[in-house]
């Protein structure tokens, strides 16, 4: 076990890292940023903020020798500063874990080879490959870069009645790997976050409904509205995903709630996750400080939830004309989380709010208006 009083270095310093950080200081623990770009939401918060490179070896030495165990927060890291890592200090989740959720064909393989439920993938180094593919997988279908994929990057998505030839949309995507993905027909997106603790303890929050806009995560309804068996399944594919991998940490896996009634993965991230920003004001224990608990080996706490909730994304939008309606937001009983960043960029998360009901439907209606409001 790594005590309080400890201190935890993180890899990545963007929100995830900070709220994280605040999870940890009320725990007691310490707490070590290294990320690249200077003044990062997670170094606001930090003991200490070390801006390097993810390849620079001496910076990488200092970041191990301050801390006490080592996790990270961005999916796009080396796996080789990982491993360089691992020689120095405990790191969670195992750098494997980040290599297979890293690229979308390790991940989908991975998901293949272990039987669990997925979409129908292909492999595409090459014009060919990809006739070869349509021709199986069929349309519609999603073209992804194998790397470097989130919230919608690197992706194209292909009409049942696109005419365009192979050759052309492959000439689009500048010869990166990439794998074609069968189109789920689904009638919702969920999530899962997982926690296992050093310790071996395991424990899963309740489905988060999850809906996007642009790609991005709009907003997460907890309870999802789906039925309690489905729900239950949900969790336990997750789990039966989280134990697979041998994961110390979290995992959030995405789902397809499909039309038939099945469900299958859409993607994993071995990290705090956005959808389950709702356990911060919902939960007995949000998700930042299960993750603290899980990196540290000590006892997770409840998952439980306190109130049916919807969270927001407030994104750079919001400030198009000016500053957000903050008074109202707050009026209406939203609990608010902003990230100390200082330039609202189109897209950009800047923040999120919680709002509690006594049902999903009224907290999502009140979400909803508030949101409108912005
Ligand atoms: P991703 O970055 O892969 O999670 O994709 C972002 C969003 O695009 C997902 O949350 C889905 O809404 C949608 N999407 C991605 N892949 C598929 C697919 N194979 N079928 C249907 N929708 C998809």
């Amino acid at each position: 076990m790594i005590a309080p009083g400890k201190t935890i270095g993180i890899l990545g310093g963007g929100q995830l890292g900070r709220m994280t950080g605040q999870a940890a200081r009320e725990l007691g623990y310490g707490f070590v940023v290294y990320e690249p770009g200077a003044n990062c939401p997670a170094g606001q918060v930090a003991d200490a903020e070390i801006n390097a490179a993810y390849d620079n070896e001496e910076a990488l030495a200092r970041f191990a020798d301050s801390v006490d165990v080592v996790t990270y927060e961005f999916e796009n890291v080396n796996v080789k500063a990982l491993n360089f890592l691992k020689e120095r200090k405990p790191i969670f989740p195992n750098p494997n874990v980040l290599r297979i959720c890293q690229n979308r064909e390790r991940e989908k393989t991975f998901l293949k080879e272990s039987g669990f439920p997925h979409a129908p993938f292909a492999v595409i180094e090459s014009a060919d490959d990809l006739e070869d593919a349509l021709a199986t997988i069929g349309k519609p279908a999603v073209l992804k870069t194998a790397d470097f994929g989130y919230d919608g990057k690197g992706q194209l998505k292909i009409e049942a009645d696109s005419t365009e030839s192979a050759a052309d949309i492959w000439g689009r995507f500048d010869g990166q790997r990439a794998i074609l993905e069968g189109w789920m027909e689904f009638d919702l997106e969920v999530s899962v976050i997982v926690a296992i603790s050093a310790n071996g303890e395991v424990s899963a929050f309740p489905v988060a409904e999850n809906i996007h806009t642009n790609h991005i995560l709009d907003f997460s309804i907890v309870p999802a509205r789906i039925d309690k068996e489905l729900s239950r399944e949900a969790v336990e594919l997750a789990t039966a995903i989280a134990r697979k991998l041998d994961v110390v940490g979290l995992i959030g896996v995405e789902l397809f709630v499909l039309k038939n009634g099945s469900i299958a993965v859409n993607e994993m991230a071995p990290r705090p996750h956005n959808s389950g920003h709702y356990t911060m004001d919902a939960c007995i224990t949000s998700q930042f400080e299960q993750f603290t608990r899980a990196v540290c080996g000590l006892p997770l706490g409840s998952p439980r939830l306190r109130s049916p909730v919807t969270m927001v994304n407030i994104l750079g939008d919001a400030w198009q004309e000016g500053d957000p309606a903050f008074a109202e937001l707050l009026e209406g009983g939203a609990k608010l989380h902003l990230y100390g960043k200082t330039e609202p960029r189109v897209g950009r998360k800047m923040g999120h709010f919680n709002v509690l009901a006594d049902t999903a439907e009224e907290a999502f209606a009140t979400a909803k208006s508030l949101k409108a409001a912005l």
